[in-house]
């Protein structure tokens, strides 16, 4: 039996690099899910759920071992548990710091190569990375990410098809002054080339690179790429990329990503030093960021990877996704457009303690009557009963649509008093004609889209 010294005067605050998404809050989060769900369904996306855990193995082998996340942003799981039936070993897996490899890990487990030819897959979900944390970087975020599987995924339309997704994404929630980078990495063979070619750009001027980057530079000098730091950036800048680090099969690939994305009227700009640090990416990689949110701009990225799920003991069969995070596209967001609705659709009052039994009993009735148009319907009420003034306060802090007011002298007249919090409007209704008339009134054109 484990025993544990609790200390039960301690005042709990939540985690660092987290956050609780508050009732107000979630319902912009609602809203951003249900934009996305209606574009992942235009573009024919179904959702799958993975664990948040997975095993350790599975990330190092999909995102590399010398990946920075790997190297040093893994949560594990170490704790061991007891039960009655003896230990339960938590050592050897990890949360997830991203999805893919969840996602591909499915898909070759549940076989879905034996069932279909192209698999479009959506998930949404928190990701955990042991960062240090800031403005636009948590330890547990979330991600709206797609997944295209399978042998029909070897088009080079659907690399664009997939970028203009998550660019159609981001504009279905309102953001505008985002930019698209894109690059290519070109085959396996093309990408070991630039690998050694860096090596060679970089290696003269080692010693002008930050302590991270130096070890990047042995541990994978892709990253390098990435570092935001004012000296590696001049390092970075010297390098001279050419089409001569690519051969013929990436560069016309290249092209053909390029004109599909002008075809649908896409706007990029091509950077050259875009790679992308996790060792899964072949081809086209692609990333939009906001200058706006400072250091932490990257809305979302994705790309290529041809090789993920054969690595992971997979058929051979090609793959294209992105994943975005949502806490960043809210931050983008903020300012603009993201107060919600009201919060309530119904609010019953109580004048008088006599009147509280039959409002909570009617409340319930007009939520069982409810047909679901508009979709939803949210009907409270509050119990603190209080003078009209103070239920009036109560009533618009709560944000209410409508209220229904029953003191008294409703209950003498046998009437509830219907008011429209928007225009003001009021009308005595009788009790038994309520759920009626409150129903008709809701749906009224007009009043709420
Ligand atoms: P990545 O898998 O690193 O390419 O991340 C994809 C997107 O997830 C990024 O563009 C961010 O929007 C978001 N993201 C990644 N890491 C974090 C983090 N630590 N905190 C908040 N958002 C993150």
């Amino acid at each position: 039996m484990i025993v544990m010294v609790i200390d039960m005067s301690k005042k709990f605050k939540i985690p660092r690099g987290t956050s609780d998404i508050l009732p107000q809050e979630s319902l912009v989060w609602q809203d951003l899910e249900k934009k996305a769900r209606k574009i992942l369904n235009l573009y024919n996306y179904r959702e799958i759920r993975t664990p948040i855990f997975e095993e350790t193995d599975l990330f190092a082998r999909s995102m590399g071992q010398t990946s920075d996340v790997v190297q040093k942003q893994m949560l594990n799981l170490t704790s061991q548990r007891l039960d009655e039936k003896g230990h339960i070993q938590l050592s050897g897996l990890s949360l997830r710091p991203e999805n893919t490899a969840s996602v591909v890990r499915s898909y070759i487990e549940n076989s879905f190569d034996k069932k279909e030819s192209l698999s479009r897959l959506f998930y949404l979900g928190p990701m955990f990375r042991g960062e240090r944390p800031q403005k636009g970087r948590l330890r547990q975020f979330h991600q709206i990410g797609v997944e295209a599987i399978g042998p029909g995924s070897s088009s080079p339309y659907l690399d664009a098809e997939v970028i203009a997704l998550c660019v159609n994404m981001l504009k279905s929630f309102g953001l505008k002054k985002f930019e698209l980078k894109i690059n290519t990495l070109g085959t396996l063979a093309c990408k070991n080339n630039i690998h050694d070619r860096l090596i060679g750009c970089i290696e003269p001027r080692v010693d002008r690179l930050c302590d991270d980057c130096k070890e990047r530079y042995i541990r994978n000098v892709f990253r390098v790429l990435d570092c935001k730091k004012n000296s590696c950036k001049s390092v970075i800048k010297a390098i001279a990329f050419g089409k001569d680090w690519l051969d013929e099969e990436s560069l016309q690939y290249y092209e053909q990503v390029k004109t599909a994305l002008a075809e649908l009227d896409i706007s990029y700009t091509e950077d050259p030093s875009l790679v992308r640090g996790l060792d899964y990416y072949t081809h086209t990689v692609f990333e939009v960021s906001d200058a706006s949110l400072g250091s932490q701009d990257a809305l979302g990225a994705g790309g290529r990877y041809n090789h993920l799920v054969s690595q992971l003991g997979g058929p051979q069969v090609d793959a294209v996704g992105f994943a975005v995070g949502v806490e960043r596209i809210l931050l983008a967001k903020q300012g603009s457009d993201n107060e919600s609705e009201e919060d309530l659709d119904l609010y019953f009052l109580a004048i008088e303690e006599t009147c509280v039994n039959e409002i909570f009993q009617m409340a319930e009735q007009v939520r069982r009557s409810w047909k679901g148009a508009p979709e939803s319907l949210s009907v409270g009420i509050n119990y603190q009963v209080s003078s009209m003034k103070s239920q009036m306060r109560a009533a618009n802090k709560a944000r209410a649509r409508f209220v229904a007011i029953y003191g008294l002298d409703e209950k003498r007249q046998g009437k509830i008093k219907l008011k429209n919090m928007e225009t003001g409007a009021e009308q005595d209704i009788p009790k038994e004609e309520f759920i009626e008339k409150f129903n008709a009134a809701i749906i009224e054109p007009g009043i709420k889209e």
